[in-house]
């Protein structure tokens, strides 16, 4: 077995932070296994990208800088990491667990008939075992997987539940240029939409987030005359002119639950829970969120969780480290004051 890959994934020719978390993760199994930590950086600007994990403790790097890889397509690319799989056999193929590296690395494994492990959370080595730490069911139970001592295991890294090494400018990498397998008119999707991630802060990589509701429609304030959806309205306002103002003087990212999305109150790029993101900050303030089980699977993990909301029975209450029951209108610019004077902003 020859080393330890992991995909760096890039947007517009850049690394995306959690791409830096799965090479730490990375850097721990190939240390543990005595094999080479191997940088896989495809696309645009895939040198200089390759050059900067160096920094952040690849030894080696592949990198394929070619048209046809230049915005992310799962077809060209599963071709290129399945044909490096098959060549080189890597103990172990890892990826930051977001949507495109959870495609990529199931495609890859399905067709290297490979296991997958997805959204861990730790690994351990003990005697040259590894083994892999993850949820289950929604969150509710952690199970520990065995990493496959012979053949190639795939695996995906949440966000933010491994640090980053601390950046090495001098550090250096064997960088190998290789092909890709496909060509333009052998590929057949032209272009995969993308959805841009609103606000100052991606979601995923935030420290803080500040979420909201559906709550958020019980604003006080009222829509112009003639409106024609005034619950959208309100909650919109509600958005833009209360929570985003309190994310703002935190530098946090702004997240919403599933029902506010649905009503159309904010885009789904904000989404956390079982079919939106998987979020693990360092405080996770919760506004008018009754706290649904597909909620919590969604940020269960975060560190410290705030939940804003005037029914005391809400489920989030017992999550919560601390809980300020109240109407979420009257508390969040109450609470974005006190933290401006705090901050001195
Ligand atoms: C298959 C499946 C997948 C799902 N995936 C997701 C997912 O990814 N993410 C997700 O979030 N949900 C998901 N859901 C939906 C989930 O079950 C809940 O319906 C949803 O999370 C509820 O959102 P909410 O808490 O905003 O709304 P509600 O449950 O309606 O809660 C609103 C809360 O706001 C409070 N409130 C109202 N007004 C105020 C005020 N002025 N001040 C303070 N508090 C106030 C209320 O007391 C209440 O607790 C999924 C459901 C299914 C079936």
């Amino acid at each position: 077995m020859s080393a330890v890959y992991v995909w760096i994934e890039t947007f517009d020719g850049k690394a995306v932070p959690a791409s830096w978390e799965a090479l730490a993760a990375g850097k721990m199994l190939a240390d543990s296994f005595g094999v080479p930590l191997t940088a896989l950086v495809f696309g645009d600007n895939a040198s200089a990208v390759a050059s900067e994990a160096a920094f952040y403790g690849a030894s080696k790097a592949l990198v394929s800088d070619d048209a046809t890889l230049k915005d992310f397509r799962l077809e060209p690319y599963a071709a290129l990491l399945t044909k490096l799989v098959q060549d080189n056999a890597p103990r172990a193929v890892l990826a930051a667990a977001t949507s495109r590296g959870r495609e990529l690395l199931a495609a890859s494994a399905a067709d290297t008939d490979s296991p997958m492990l997805s959204d861990v959370l730790k690994l351990e080595v003990n005697d040259g075992k590894a083994t892999a730490e993850r949820a289950a069911y929604a969150g509710k139970v952690l199970s520990d997987a065995a990493v496959v001592a012979d053949g190639t295991q795939f695996i995906t890294i949440r966000s933010r539940a491994f640090k980053a090494a601390t950046p090495d400018a001098s550090a250096k990498a064997d960088i190998t240029t290789v092909q890709p397998v496909l060509s333009e008119d052998q590929i057949v999707t032209k272009s995969e939409g993308f959805e841009a991630e609103v606000g100052t802060v991606n979601l995923t990589d935030a420290a803080i987030i500040v979420s909201g509701g559906r709550g958020m429609a019980n604003n006080p304030k009222e829509p112009p005359a003639g409106t024609d959806k005034p619950d959208v309205w309100k909650a919109q306002d509600g958005f833009q002119n209360v929570l985003q103002p309190l994310a703002d003087v935190l530098g946090a990212a702004v997240g919403a639950s599933r029902a506010a999305v649905d009503a159309g109150y904010i885009p789904y790029a904000h989404q956390v829970g079982q079919t939106g993101k998987t979020v693990s900050p360092d405080l996770y303030i919760a506004c008018g969120i009754s706290g649904a089980i597909q909620h919590q699977a969604g940020m269960r993990t975060s560190k410290i969780i705030v939940a804003i909301n005037k029914d005391p029975e809400a489920p989030i209450f017992k999550m919560a480290r601390y809980g300020l029951v109240g109407d979420l209108y009257q508390i969040i610019p109450a609470l974005t004051e006190e933290v401006k004077k705090r901050l001195g902003k």
